[in-house]
């Protein structure tokens, strides 16, 4: 399903060969199919289908105005988490009504510029942020609607660092605390609280996770409706897997099959409750891959280094996360075509190497321990499963131009992004 594919030996994206792509932008690149991103995307949107629900594309996970242009074209609507991220929505087409803005630190400025925007859904974090809000809409005379961000106190089983639903969290409002505020704040003249959201984490690899807090986020409902608060819109937030090991995640059905019978009632007749869900990760993570060159292959002590033009500052989630993501030769030779994405392969002539990065750090990893074919200086490789968190958490450390980025579609390929230069390094120094 993910249209990165060997072909006698070497990988193809879509149609076009990995090495011509390392040829057109140079490396470290992040190379993205197209298509790839469509099918993930329909999946999703057909899996939901029973609940007609809004679908708002995370833009922090890949957020190319490319990339963007796409989603948008397929009906997306857009998850943003900073003014910068409503700005590139809009600049990329999409209907700011279709614009939900979460983030527990939302700037006055960025307030304003969504007020103005007259974006769809604010997510509102905190009592605090709820007032600040509702006293900006009234100075610009501009009403507005928002959802209240609920932390439904359920373990994801993810990394720490992405666990966003558990009482300790730094986001949303405890449920115990849910009613108090829609009591406090359910009726302001300036902006209409009559939505829940969630966002437990990423990447939730079962589906009982959204089964408790849909649960819980449903009783919340009831005993509003009770008060008479009326709930019209529920967004499920994201944090749907995606496989970096061949098999690792739960489909877009899977999660379907927990999620739509708890709300297809809800979401039929007369009032139909409108459902938005934020996925990013699940859309964009096999969409893209990463391409390195190897500069250098050194032995120290009884390892094999592959120092690679690409590190932590170009994928972060290894050293970051601790996060595996498969890295195969992209012209290994037919015999040596990885049958699936796994931590350890078993196949003859394999040699376990360290996967590293040129910076001045030994967290400068992209892969550690990994049974890997022989490589060579001037080898490209490949690190799947890139798509997501990958472009847009890369840095310039070291003083390294960011990654240049490429679009497949089919035959053709674009670049997105063209690679930095030394100007663009110092472009915004003084001296
Ligand atoms: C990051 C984020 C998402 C997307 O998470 P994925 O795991 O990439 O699906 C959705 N909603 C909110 C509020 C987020 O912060």
């Amino acid at each position: 399903m993910d249209e990165f594919r060997y072909q006698h030996g070497v990988l193809h994206c879509e149609a076009v060969p990995a090495a011509d792509l390392a040829r057109l932008a140079g490396t470290p690149c992040y190379v993205y199919s197209q298509s790839t991103l469509t099918q993930h995307f329909e999946r999703l949107r057909d899996a939901f289908a029973p609940l007609s629900p809004l679908l708002c594309y995370s833009v922090k996970c890949c957020s190319n105005l490319a990339i963007l242009r796409h989603l948008v074209s397929l009906g997306s609507g857009m998850d943003v988490v900073s003014g910068g991220e409503l700005q590139r929505a809009r600049l990329a087409g999409c209907d700011p009504a279709k614009i939900v803005y979460a983030g527990v630190g939302k700037s006055d400025e960025e307030i304003r510029l969504a007020l103005t925007e007259r974006i769809g859904l604010f997510n509102i974090e905190s009592e605090m942020e709820f007032e600040n809000l509702s006293r900006i809409a009234k100075e610009m005379g501009l009403k507005t609607s928002a959802a209240l961000r609920v932390n439904p106190d359920v373990d994801p089983k993810t990394h720490r660092y992405t666990t966003t639903g558990k009482r300790e969290s730094k986001f949303g409002v405890d449920l115990e605390r849910a009613e108090a505020f829609f009591a406090k704040y359910g009726h302001d003249p300036m902006v209409s609280l009559r939505g829940i959201h969630l966002h437990i984490g990423s990447p939730v690899y079962s589906t009982a996770p959204y089964l408790e807090s849909v649960e819980k986020a449903l009783r919340l409902m009831d005993a509003l409706a009770e008060r008479g608060i009326t709930i019209t819109t529920l967004d499920l937030g994201g944090g749907f897997g995606a496989d970096y090991e061949s098999d690792q995640s739960p489909l877009a059905i899977d999660y379907a099959q927990t999620i739509v019978p708890l709300l297809a009632g809800r979401c039929t007749g007369s009032s139909p409750l409108r459902v938005i869900l934020e996925p990013g990760r699940t859309i964009a993570a096999n969409a893209g891959i990463l391409l390195t060159r190897v500069e250098y292959v050194k032995q120290s002590g009884d390892r094999t280094f592959a120092i690679c033009d690409a590190g932590m500052h170009s994928l972060l989630r290894p050293s970051h996360y601790g996060a595996f993501h498969f890295v195969w030769p992209v012209a290994p030779g037919e015999s040596m075509v990885p049958p699936r994405r796994a931590r350890e392969l078993v196949m003859p002539g394999l040699v376990r190497t360290e996967v590293v990065g040129p910076l001045c750090e030994t967290g400068d990893f992209l892969a550690e321990d990994r049974l890997l074919p022989t490589v060579a200086r001037g080898d490209l490789l490949a690190v799947y499963t890139a798509g997501a968190y990958g472009m847009t958490m890369a840095s310039r450390y070291n003083s390294h131009p960011l990654p240049a980025e490429v679009l497949v579609n089919g035959t053709t390929a674009t670049i997105i992004r063209r690679r930095e230069s030394f100007a663009d390094l110092i472009a915004h120094e003084v001296s």
